[in-house]
């Protein structure tokens, strides 16, 4: 029977798991950290991502978990409304995280031969020549080994099995980070907005425990000038691009912000997923940005995707020439979404953070051809993208 080490137990580990284990595979997936609660981890999934774990079974889950559809968005260019509507049954759901990851590892251990290890840190990779057979842990008990057939790195932004495995990443990220806080939700805001101008990006929306989640995007490097001048320096800085309503929630909240600070933004991709023995999935292949709140959904369709073509390859003896083939299809199958949409993630940030002597102008073209319908209707295409993602996506296994 083949067996599989995931190291990671976010969104792509822990649905790859389950997925690998309701099918009858061998998995360890094993986790540094002891629980799930983890404050940055992104919270909005789109209807693909809500797609994807209906495909595996978890709608029922995700109906019982604390769950917000944002229903209501608006868009606001230079501090004016500039589109806004209401979505019925293709909402992006804002979600527990936690609760989300629980359930999933609960059911995905009700499979005999699923074995789950929180608190338990990879802490370097077993080789066989130039072939990953395992992984060497710790954890409270001291340090141990696990032998695999195929170790999947699910390890998130920093991927340490993808250090190991020296494969070259490419950075696609603008030069931007987020400042991330909380403020009490007002009683009139529903669903999500999204603030573009005057070298601002500020994304808001109502969270599934009934706060209001600030996102607020800024180039990079410009956080200690601001911190430097106090709280309430840089929510004066926040308000002035809004719209007024939020402005003034921002400017009487201000010692109620809580849970602030500064997440430094990473997007880009490695240039080959896999070596022998090893497979690179989620943030650890491609490390989203969250402009479009895309990460935890592309995750999910990873694992979809992974689990199509490793529980053939897997399934009785382990062919390791089949293996390979296997992981070199989940690259190119996932590469036809992730690539396109990363470059879409791109685009806000480099317009409206651009230092460049051109970039005001370009803002400023921007802001009349949204006016322009044709212009609209190209926008409400690239976001349908970010809902729906541009490839087809079926568990088939
Ligand atoms: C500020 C911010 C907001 C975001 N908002 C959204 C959003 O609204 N919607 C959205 O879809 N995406 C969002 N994202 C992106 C999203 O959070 C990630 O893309 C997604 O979590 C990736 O899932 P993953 O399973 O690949 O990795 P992760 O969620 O990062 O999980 C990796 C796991 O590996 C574990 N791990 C790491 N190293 C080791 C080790 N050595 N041994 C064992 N375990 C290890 C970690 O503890 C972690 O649990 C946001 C990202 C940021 C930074």
């Amino acid at each position: 029977m083949a067996k599989v080490a995931i190291v990671g137990a976010g969104p792509a580990g822990a649905t790859l798991a389950l997925l690998l284990a309701e099918r009858g595979i061998d998995v360890t997936l094993l986790e540094r950290r002891a629980d799930f609660a983890r404050e940055f981890r992104g919270e909005v999934l789109m209807p693909s991502g809500v797609d994807a774990l209906a495909q595996m079974g978890l709608a029922g889950l995700l109906d019982r978990i604390a769950n917000r559809p944002q229903r209501e968005f608006a868009l606001y260019l230079n501090g004016r409304l500039s589109v806004s509507g209401s979505l019925d049954a293709d909402a992006p759901v804002a979600v527990s995280q936690p609760a989300l990851l629980e359930g999933v590892v609960e059911l995905a251990e009700r499979h005999a031969g699923m074995e789950f290890r929180p608190g338990a840190s990879v802490r370097s990779l077993r080789r066989d020549g130039d072939r990953i057979v395992g992984v060497t842990f710790g954890d409270a008990a001291g340090e141990r080994q696990v032998h695999a057939d195929l170790v999947v790195g699910a390890d998130g932004r920093n991927s340490f099995v993808r250090r190991q495995l020296a494969v070259t990443t490419r950075s696609t990220s603008p030069p931007m980070d987020v400042v991330w806080c909380k403020v009490p939700r007002p009683q009139w805001w529903r669903g999500a907005r999204g603030y573009v101008g005057r070298g601002h990006l500020l994304i808001a929306y109502h969270t599934w425990d009934d706060s209001l989640q600030v996102a607020w995007a800024i180039l990079k490097g410009t956080f200690g000038d601001l911190r430097g001048r106090g709280i309430a320096a840089w929510v004066e800085e926040m308000a002035n691009f809004v719209s007024d309503d939020l402005a003034d929630h921002l400017r009487g909240n201000t010692d109620r912000l809580s849970r602030s600070f500064l997440l430094e933004s990473v997007s880009g991709r490695v240039v080959r997923w896999s070596r022998p023995g090893a497979l690179l999935i989620g943030d650890a292949a491609h490390a989203m940005s969250p402009v479009g709140g895309q990460g935890l959904n592309i995750a999910l369709r990873d694992a979809i995707v992974a689990a199509n073509h490793l529980v053939p390859a897997l399934s009785g003896t382990a062919d390791p020439g089949r293996l390979a083939r296997a992981l070199a299809d989940i690259e190119a199958e996932r590469l036809r979404e992730v690539a396109p949409i990363q470059r879409l993630q791109a685009v806000p940030p480099k317009l409206v953070l651009s230092q460049a002597w051109f970039g005001e102008l370009a803002r400023r073209a921007a802001g009349r051809a949204v006016q322009r319908p044709f212009v609209q209707r190209l926008a409400a295409r690239r976001a349908s993208d970010f809902l729906h993602g541009l490839t087809e996506v079926r568990l088939n296994v």
